[in-house]
């Protein structure tokens, strides 16, 4: 037996603003370019996709603090504030003298981070008129969220699933259809996009870019249909700074600041939330904390792409973004952290790694869930695939801590738990998952592109 220790906050604590780091970086990120034109993109480009206010939240580089809707902030009462716990179980089974803490974003209803943003992008598009919403999901943890969203704001939805997690991951794909949402596997025959790359390539799997291309393609051609994003997109990281606010408060609890902030990466949207209010205070120079992003080695955008402006999507319907990148072509392996499978990164996340306020680091697939393993052993809660990424890269600076001889306090983000993702740890303890690893030529050829 150990200590237990959570740090938790009333209801009352909930913020009432998100922080928009946008604000106060010294390098804005550059603007989003119209791949035709060739010219800057503003708010109203955004307004046949998104909700106007979302579209307005998208390129805001001026208003530090943005108000939370009085009515998202009733629904995030359902699972928030959510908890900080010191992981003294872990910090033990490694023997460090580092001190570890994570905050609970496994605590929603849907299991995930991923509501954060959910809930303010479906009441928005409900308040402006919208009665139907498009999206895609990856793993499903985007599409469950949104499918409780638009449940919650009575709004229709279509979700576009990544063929292969829809027949790998079945019960997701029940949760969104539970909160009444309907689901398609991409690529599918229902839009032009999905219909040219069946009849070129008919075992295609799959890939979070070609489902963005069909649910936009849908959103354009239906009446009164926004389409929604759960990543890589600014709004997206501003709604998720939520958790690193609370985090904020809690540490303060704790008596502690870190030495260490660490994330899980797929497209940056968990990663910003629980660093963005943290860097603030590395850009106005009296903290100099470090932020790793974790991201498997088979799809390293932050460690082996490049900065450059690239497409959001394969197909090639987003604006181009200013971003690292593996190329909008890059079509990542199989591997079962399904949410990470995503080959660029958000713009404001990329101006940081690149202006030096984040370091990235890649984690295998085995590490990832051997980590995984250890942090249900100690902790007991059975992670998410993803968020086993930020634990391994936990684990690595604690035990550099003790090599080091010097006490660090780290914090990291749970971002989900496991409990819908037990096939693929099953894999894992069967000895049956493989690394896979890239080499410079294969990421090369769609990386260097633009
Ligand atoms: C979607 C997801 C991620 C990755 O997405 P980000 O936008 O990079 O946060 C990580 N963890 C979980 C549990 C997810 O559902």
């Amino acid at each position: 037996m150990h200590k237990r220790k959570k740090f938790i906050l009333s209801e009352k604590e909930i913020p009432h603003q998100w922080y928009n780091v946008a604000a106060e970086m010294k390098n804005k990120p550059q603007p989003y370019i119209n791949a035709t034109t060739k010219e800057p993109i503003e708010a109203k480009d955004f307004y046949p996709l998104f909700s106007k206010e979302v579209s307005r939240q998208e390129v805001n580089q001026t208003d530090v603090w943005i108000d939370i809707p009085e009515p998202v902030r009733e629904e995030y009462k359902v699972y928030r504030p959510s908890p900080l716990v010191r992981a003294y179980g872990l910090e033990k089974a490694l023997d460090t003298p580092a001190h570890i803490y994570f905050k609970n974003e496994s605590v929603s209803p849907v299991g995930s981070h991923k509501l954060n943003s959910a809930l303010p992008q479906a009441y928005y598009n409900k308040i402006e008129g919208a009665t139907n919403i498009t999206t895609e999901t990856g793993a499903g943890q985007w599409g469950a969220a949104l499918a409780y969203a638009t449940n919650v704001f009575d709004l229709e939805l279509a979700v576009y699933m990544v063929r292969v997690s829809y027949e790998q991951k079945p019960y997701r794909r029940s949760m969104m259809q539970t909160w009444g949402a309907q689901v398609i596997a991409s690529p599918s025959m229902s839009t032009k996009t999905g219909r040219k790359i069946i009849t070129e390539n008919p075992q295609y799997q799959g890939s979070l870019g070609t489902a963005i291309s069909e649910a936009i393609e849908l959103a354009i051609q239906t009446p009164n249909c926004k389409y929604a994003l759960g990543s890589v997109l600014n709004h997206v990281s501003l709604h998720q700074t939520i958790i690193g606010l609370e985090a904020e408060k809690q540490m303060e609890m704790a008596e502690e600041y870190p030495d260490i902030v660490i994330g899980c990466f797929g497209g940056g949207s968990n990663f910003s939330g629980i660093t963005f209010p943290f860097i603030r205070y590395n850009i106005n120079g009296t903290k100099n904390t470090r932020f790793i992003a974790a991201e498997p080695s088979s799809c390293p955008k932050l460690t082996r792409g490049k900065f450059r402006y690239d497409y959001g999507d394969q197909a090639g319907f987003t604006p181009l973004i200013p971003m690292y990148t593996l190329g909008s072509q890059f079509t990542p392996s199989n591997i079962h952290a399904g949410g990470l499978r995503y080959h660029g990164a958000g713009s404001i996340v990329s101006q940081l790694m690149k202006d030096g306020y984040i370091e990235a680091t890649d984690i295998n697939q085995i590490d990832s869930f051997k980590a995984g393993v250890l942090f249900a052993q100690t902790e007991g809660i059975i992670p998410a695939p993803e968020s086993n990424h930020a634990i391994a890269a936990t684990i690595h600076e604690a035990l550099k801590a003790k090599e080091e001889g010097t006490k660090k306090t780290i914090l990291f983000n749970l971002s989900g738990h496991g409990l819908v993702d037990m096939a693929s740890y099953d894999k894992y303890l069967s000895g049956d998952l493989v690394n896979y690893t890239l080499t410079e030529e294969t990421i090369a050829k769609s990386r260097d592109l633009g």
